[in-house]
């Protein structure tokens, strides 16, 4: 079988944009192969948790009630505490989403008067009302509480070390870092690059409280926020670490005491870690990780992929194919919102479910902008299947992310560029 006839046939795809992805795919064989180590580390690393806590089948079996003593539960924590380089975790299926796992980590440990420093600059756009920049006063933000709230801005896509050590005073209780670069314009930061910031903070003051937003840079290098010495880090569970098969959840990572204290905001305090019944969800959450290096590996050559195409387009890509990664997503500036939107279009044409819906921009819930978005996934919003989206205003840059095979995101992605370049 002719494959390029096939694609012709099946997704409509012109010689130019076979011809184009048959260059870019020879780059991406010659640039994925340091991921393909990290992936072969990552795995094995996994691997060697499951073994060192003896998973069996018994770790599966689901509890109800109040949750005591579930045993697959409390193992998986440490698993994920092992994997991360942790002294301990908190995994749960019913932490909704990346940013109540995030929150969880701020309302766990700030209290009235203390000062939370974001240290490379604007925080995700969900956690502004969080924090309390966006939104009315009442809701219970940090801000309602007497939180306050510095921010330090990058300096030519760098932590700003010496601002950030400047702005560190007696009430500073925490800095926060955000691995990804979220919906921003700019280079991801490498786990040493907030490593060397950490150390930075630990000089002035030990005690405060270095949390890593760690979201979509699971797995992407073979070390992670807590190896440098971050004391917190989360994320979420259909992203990176679920490995597209946990059906909902968040995780958190981090030393016994930051996870306790976080523990008791999860639950209530004293009754913390000790209940939440798994329900089943257990087997989901551990096949999850074991898969999630592989996947995440499959991710970065689809992000390589859209990289390259998009470039030999002619549009800006972050990062380019030759950059290293930090996490797995991959900006294009596409400069109008009807190209954004048709590139959306495009990958959800390539996905495996809801491939026949047409993706519109809207107000989604916790986004200052109109957002569009392709979302075609096994379990609704999964990011780590193939997704794409992007806040409608300028420059209208895609983020994309994720492709649990690489083989099939290669079809969204040439019925993506198809659409761009019929864009008019
Ligand atoms: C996804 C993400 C979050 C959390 O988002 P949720 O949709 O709530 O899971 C936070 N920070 C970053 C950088 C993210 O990518």
């Amino acid at each position: 079988m002719d494959i390029n006839k096939f694609y012709k046939n099946t997704y409509n795809i012109s010689d130019e944009v076979l011809k184009i992805t048959e260059n870019a795919e020879k780059e991406v064989e010659k640039y994925a192969d340091n991921a393909r180590k990290v992936c072969e580390y990552n795995s094995v690393k996994v691997l060697n948790a499951f073994n060192k806590h003896k998973i069996c089948e018994a770790h599966f079996y689901p509890t109800t009630g109040y949750g005591y003593d579930d045993n697959g539960r409390d193992t998986l924590d440490m698993v994920y505490a092992d994997v991360f380089g942790a002294e301990d975790a908190l995994v749960r299926h019913n932490i909704v989403n990346g940013t109540q796992a995030i929150s969880l980590c701020f309302y766990g440990i700030l209290r009235p008067g203390d000062t939370v420093v974001a240290a490379t600059g604007r925080p995700y756009d969900t956690l502004e009302e969080v924090i309390g920049l966006r939104g009315e006063n009442g809701n219970g933000s940090l801000k309602d509480f007497g939180i306050n709230y510095k921010e330090v801005a990058l300096k030519n896509d760098k932590i700003d070390i010496d601002a950030l050590v400047k702005s560190i005073d007696k009430t500073c209780k925490m800095v926060a870092f955000q691995r990804s670069k979220g919906y921003a314009w700019r280079n991801s930061l490498s786990v040493d690059e907030i490593g060397e910031a950490i150390t930075a903070v630990k000089s002035v003051n030990k005690d405060i409280v270095c949390f890593v937003d760690n979201c979509y840079g699971e797995f992407v290098e073979e070390k992670e926020p807590c190896d440098v010495g971050a004391d917190l880090a989360a994320g979420s569970l259909i992203k990176n670490p679920g490995g597209g098969i946990c059906r909902s959840g968040g995780y958190i990572v981090g030393t016994k005491r930051c996870i306790e204290l976080v523990s008791y905001r999860m639950t209530c305090p004293g009754i913390g870690r000790e209940c939440g019944a798994s329900l089943g969800e257990n087997r989901f959450m551990y096949q999850g990780l074991f898969l999630a290096p592989h996947i995440v590996y499959q991710s970065i050559k689809s992000a390589m992929l859209v990289s390259a195409v998009f470039d030999k387009l002619g549009f800006d890509v972050m990062p380019k194919i030759s950059d290293r990664r930090t996490d797995i997503i991959q900006a294009v500036k596409l400069g109008n919102g009807e190209k954004l939107v048709k590139f959306c279009q495009g990958i959800q044409k390539g996905a495996p479910i809801d491939s026949f819906v047409v993706p519109e921009a809207w107000d989604m819930p916790g986004y200052e902008s109109q957002v569009v978005m392709a979302a075609g996934a096994f379990t609704r919003g999964s990011s780590i299947e193939i997704s794409a989206d992007g806040p409608m205003r300028e420059p209208y840059i895609a983020f994309y992310q994720g492709g649990l095979t690489y083989e099939t995101a290669k079809a969204a992605i040439m019925s993506a560029a198809e659409n761009v370049i019929n864009c008019k």
